[in-house]
């Protein structure tokens, strides 16, 4: 399914309707240039899951986590690794718990090291402030909750 955004607080509410239906365990891949508003997204996704404190992008840390509504929200941003095996350092596979819910950004840096996808969610800029999101079931628990989401 596919929604366009006129601004960030569009994006924002987009996400903020995706928190809704969301279960555990998951895991979303973020595709899209550099300032596309992939972390603006995930913002909105926490937002939507009660969690009212800041939300860094994790550039440097590669990793942020938040428990939030019984959910481990792991929020990767993995630009910045040199090399794919350092994912396997940060013991990604070891996160996937009943409750963990794993937000990747960049995820082809990281290769083979990372879990495969429950939903991609792909944001194309279209001009200064518009943008096109793009949410694509990867597997069953993907597509239940994007089911439920365009109901
Ligand atoms: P990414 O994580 O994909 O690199 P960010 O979310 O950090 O991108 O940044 C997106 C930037 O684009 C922000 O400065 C945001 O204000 C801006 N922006 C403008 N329009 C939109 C929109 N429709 N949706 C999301 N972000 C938008
Ligand atoms: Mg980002």
């Amino acid at each position: 399914m596919s929604v366009k955004t006129a601004n960030e607080e569009e994006t924002q509410s987009c996400a903020n309707k995706l928190a809704t239906y969301l279960r555990a365990p998951c895991i979303i891949y973020f595709d899209g240039l550099l300032g596309a508003g992939k972390t603006t997204f995930i913002r909105g996704l926490l937002r939507g899951l009660n969690f009212t404190g800041r939300v860094k992008s994790p550039t440097y840390t590669l990793m942020e986590t938040y428990d939030v509504n019984l959910f481990s929200i792991y929020h990767f941003d993995l630009y910045r690794l040199h090399n794919p095996i350092e994912v396997e350092q940060l013991g990604i596979r070891d996160l996937l718990e009943s409750q963990s819910i794993l937000l990747i950004e960049w995820p082809e840096k990281g290769k083979d090291f990372i879990p495969l996808p429950d939903i991609i969610c792909k944001i194309v800029i279209k001009n200064t402030n518009a943008r096109e999101i793009d949410l694509i079931a990867q597997s069953d628990i993907g597509n239940c909750i994007l089911e439920n989401y365009s109901r």
